[in-house]
C-alpha cells in the first residue's frame, strides 16, 4: 500500500521541497487565490502533501487558508 520510502530511490522523483519554506512564507494569505488554487485539484479539492511536497506546517497553514477562502467565496468547495 501507500509507499515505502525505505525502498529504492525511485525513478525521476527528485525530493520535493516545500515551496513555502523556499519562499520563507510564514503566514499564507487566504486572499491570494492564485496561489491557493495551485494547491487544489481541478475539482477544487485540496491536494495532499505527497503531491505538492508541502511540509507539515505549511500544509496546515494552507488548508486553513483554503478553507477560509472558501467561506468567503474566494474559492469553490467543489467544481463539478
Ligand atoms: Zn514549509
Amino acid at each position: 500500500m501507500a509507499y515505502d520510502k525505505s525502498a529504492r530511490p525511485n525513478r525521476k522523483s527528485r525530493k520535493k521541497v516545500c515551496a513555502f519554506c523556499v519562499d520563507k512564507v510564514e503566514k499564507i494569505d487566504y486572499k491570494d487565490t492564485a496561489k491557493l488554487r495551485r494547491y487544489t485539484s481541478d475539482r477544487a479539492k485540496i491536494l495532499p502533501r505527497r503531491v505538492t511536497g508541502t511540509c507539515a506546517y505549511h500544509q496546515r497553514e494552507l488548508t486553513t487558508a483554503i478553507k477560509r477562502a472558501r467561506q468567503i467565496a474566494l474559492l469553490p468547495y467543489t467544481n463539478d
